[in-house]
Parts: C-alpha cells; structure tokens; sequence
C-alpha cells in the first residue's frame, strides 16, 4: 500500500512527503480510510506504531479546505510530553496546509493560551485539566467541534483523568467523529469506548508484539550492582541515545545524577522538574545534547524520540505490557534497537509473564570482565560504586573507560554539558486567575 491510495489533499501529500513518510505503517493502513470515511475508531496501537499520523493525516486533510479560525478538532492527551509531540507531528505533517494547532496544558502560563485561542485556531491539543479550566472560564470555544480524539485512554485511565474525560466530553457537541486510541483495553476503558463511539471500526495492530527490529536480552544481576552494570553495559555498547528506565522517579533521580557525575550526558526526568526544565530535558535528548535520558514509566509517556537505540531496564517494569511499550520506543519504524533489561532473582516470575507475552525465551547474558561477585556494601545496598581511580587534575571521577570496543556517542563527554544547562526560556508566570490552577497539568507525577 502507499500514501498515494489515500487520496490526501495534495498539501497533505506534500507534509507526508517532507516528514520522509514512503508507506504508512499498519495501523495507519488500516485506521485512515475509516477515518475518513467520517466513522468513529477505536485503535488499538501502543507508542512507535504510526497511530499518531493515523488521526492526524486524516484531520488535516478534513481541516485543509474547511472555514478556518474554530476549533474543529480537538485531541486529549494524559502528559504535556505526548501533547507536544503530537502537535510537534501535526506541525510537521501540516506544514504546506495552513492549519493551526495549539497545545493546552497546565504548568505554564494560561495568557499565551487564551491569547491564541482568541486568535483563532482548528486543531487544539489538550491535558485534560487545563483543557476543562478553559472550558469553565469559557476562554475556548468547541461548538464547532467535528472531531475528537481520545490518545493513551489507558493512560488517562492509569493517571485518574476519566473523571475529567467524563466532564469534557459532556459539554462537547454530540455530533462529531470520536476516535479513541489506547495501547490496552481494560474494563474502565472498554466502558468509556461504548459509552463515547458509536458503531466504531476497531483496528487493532498486535498490541503487545514489540517492534521486530529490536533484539532483547535479560542481564542477571545483584540489585546491588545494578549501577556499575550499567556502566558496564555502557561503555561496551555502541550506543547512539539510550532510555533507561527505573522502578521510582527517586531512583530515576539518583542514577541520572550518577551518570552525570561520571561525565556522561545524561538527565533524569522526575515529578519536581518544572515544565521549562522537563521540557528542556526531553528537547536535550531529543536533539541529542543528552544521550541519556533515566525516567520512570509514567515519566516517559509519550516519549517519540525516534533514534533511541537502545533500552535499558535497569529495574523490570511491574506488567508485561509495560515492558512491550518500554520496549517500543527503541526499534522504531525502519531502525534496528536493544532492550536490555537487569534482573534480579526476585524478577523471576516477571521474567516468565513477559517471556509468556512475548511467545520465547529471551537471551540471558553475562559480561565476562564484569565482578558479578563483588558483596553488597551494608550502607548503600543499591549504588555500589565502581573502584575509584586516583584522582587527578581535571579528573574528579571516574569515568567508564571504554575498553576501545566502543567509543561511542553515550560516553562520558570530556566537560559535563549539564554543568551549563541549556538557558531556561524565561516565562512570566502571571498570578493565576480564579479557575485556572497553574499547577494542574497533564502530567500527574513521574
Ligand atoms: P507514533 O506511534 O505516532 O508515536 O510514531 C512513531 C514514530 O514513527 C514517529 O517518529 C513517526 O514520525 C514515525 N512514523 C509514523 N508513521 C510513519 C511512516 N509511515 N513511515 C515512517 N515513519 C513513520
């Protein structure tokens, strides 16, 4: 199949054209002619399959010759992070069509939001909570909505946003096309799904395979040598960006700050950071000034950073679709990635629900220069650190040497980047009016 059987507006086709697109993935095949065909959809798709450009082509292409200046499509997200992205592929996929998004989200400045708004625009982007803050000062107006979109409703689900969904969708107009797209289908969600489509197609695309591309491997580990493992594990592997994922955002934190310590360009991605320095993290690895990003599982939500070559699970994630949507964000579309997770003996049933999920066994792997023997410290079970190296001038600490196998871009950079951190885009933070609640956003906690 190729873009061309969809018959998009030619500065549709153009925008597909310039974002490199050659074949639309599965479920883009098999979600954009019922959407535009004006039915509801309930599309069952995980990150790093396409599902974004699968609502977004066919909105755009409704959107391009209609009246312009109302929002006429509106896309609900659970994070900040997934909103601008998705706006970010609107933007891109857009670019030939003159059609306007906008995101909303707390945490930042309500006035920019209004001030748009007021100017006019036909795609919005929304974390529920702001999105109803609008909705009640009634500074955005969707009388004239043709179409919503409803993405990571499991999410949503999981962060406890289906009140607000409920409240949202009450005040919508009833007539518009709804489509709903969600990596899992759990009972709350398969409830909202009959209460909010009618008669939808359901498109489905192998939910919990993880991408083809990407090779697994299990590393057996003491907890407590998780982090020097993962230096190990680092300075061996030809690494172009790495996600690594922890159990807690308390961990996430401390091993990012170890990373960083030891000079490599990493940052962690926890609950406190403020959305200009969140934002700043993920725009870091993004553009590769970090090679490292260490977050937890809600924290990463929703991150697109299509190069991510490899996945390190320094602790196991708690479900075995959990790990299938870790895992899809390495091994993306053409490219090849790594997953590699540490586990420990008590992972041991996860090991086989997720080895059960994915239909085989995986490899387990041991690094043969790598002290498996070494005892756990009393003080600190978690970070045992690596033997120091002298210390010497310029050299605080130590790095992990590259045995000569793999110099490669995640190493420790000669000067730590993060010791200047890119400025901070300065935001004046009105006082918050009466029914906006700036520290309400998408994204719940990490
Ligand atoms: P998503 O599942 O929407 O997060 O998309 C995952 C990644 O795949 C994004 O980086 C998209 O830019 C990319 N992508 C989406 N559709 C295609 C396509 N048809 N061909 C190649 N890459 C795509």
């Amino acid at each position: 199949m190729d873009f061309k059987d969809f018959q998009f507006h030619h500065q549709v086709a153009a925008g597909i054209e310039a974002a490199g697109y050659a074949t639309p993935t599965p479920i883009q095949e098999q979600a954009i002619p019922s959407v535009m065909e004006g039915r509801d959809v309930m599309g069952l798709a995980q990150t790093g399959t396409g599902k974004t450009a699968a609502f977004a082509l066919p909105i755009l292409n409704r959107l391009v010759d209609g009246p312009r200046g109302h929002v006429r499509a509106l896309i609900i997200a659970p994070t900040r992070e997934l909103a601008e992205q998705i706006h970010e592929s609107i933007a891109q996929l857009g670019k030939k069509t003159s059609v306007r998004s906008l995101t909303i989200y707390g945490g930042v400045n309500v006035n920019p939001q209004i001030q748009k708004l007021k100017h006019g625009v036909e795609i919005v982007v929304a974390c529920p909570g702001r999105l109803l803050d609008h909705m009640s000062q009634k500074t955005i107006d969707l009388s004239r909505l043709d179409l919503l979109v409803l993405d990571e409703a499991d999410q949503m689900f999981d962060m406890g946003f289906l009140p607000d969904i409920r409240r949202i969708l009450k005040q919508l107009p009833a007539k518009r096309q709804t489509l709903l797209f969600s990596a899992t289908m759990p009972p709350d969600i398969r409830t909202l799904a009959n209460e909010t489509l009618t008669n939808p197609v359901t498109v489905q695309v192998s939910n919990l395979a993880p991408p083809v591309t990407v090779s697994h491997a299990l590393y057996p580990v003491g907890q407590h040598l998780k982090t020097p493992l993962l230096l190990k594990l680092l300075e061996q592997t030809d690494t172009e960006s790495v996600l690594v994922f922890t159990k807690t955002k308390h961990r996430a934190k401390r091993v990012g700050e170890q990373l960083e310590k030891l000079g490599y360009k990493a940052v962690s991605l926890q609950g406190n950071l403020s959305q200009n320095r969140r934002q700043a993290a993920l725009n870091g690895f993004r553009d590769g000034t970090y090679q490292i990003l260490v977050a937890t599982d809600i924290a990463a939500r929703g991150i697109d950073v299509s190069q991510i070559s490899h996945v390190i699970n320094y602790d196991i994630p708690d479900t075995p679709e959990a790990y299938v949507h870790r895992i899809g964000r390495t091994g993306r579309a053409a490219k090849t990635g790594d997953a590699f997770t540490m586990v420990t003996s008590e992972d041991n049933s996860m090991v086989l629900a997720i080895e059960k999920k994915l239909g085989g066994r995986l490899e387990r792997k041991t690094l043969a220069d790598f002290d498996y023997t070494v005892a756990a410290p009393k003080k600190d079970l978690e970070f045992v650190r690596a033997p120091r190296e002298p210390r010497g001038p310029g050299k605080g600490h130590k790095t992990a040497k590259s045995g000569g196998a793999a110099g490669k871009p995640a190493k420790p950079a000669a000067a730590n980047p993060h010791q200047s951190p890119k400025p901070r885009i300065a935001e004046t933070r009105s006082a918050p009016k009466t029914g906006f609640r700036p520290g309400r956003t998408g994204n719940r906690s990490s």
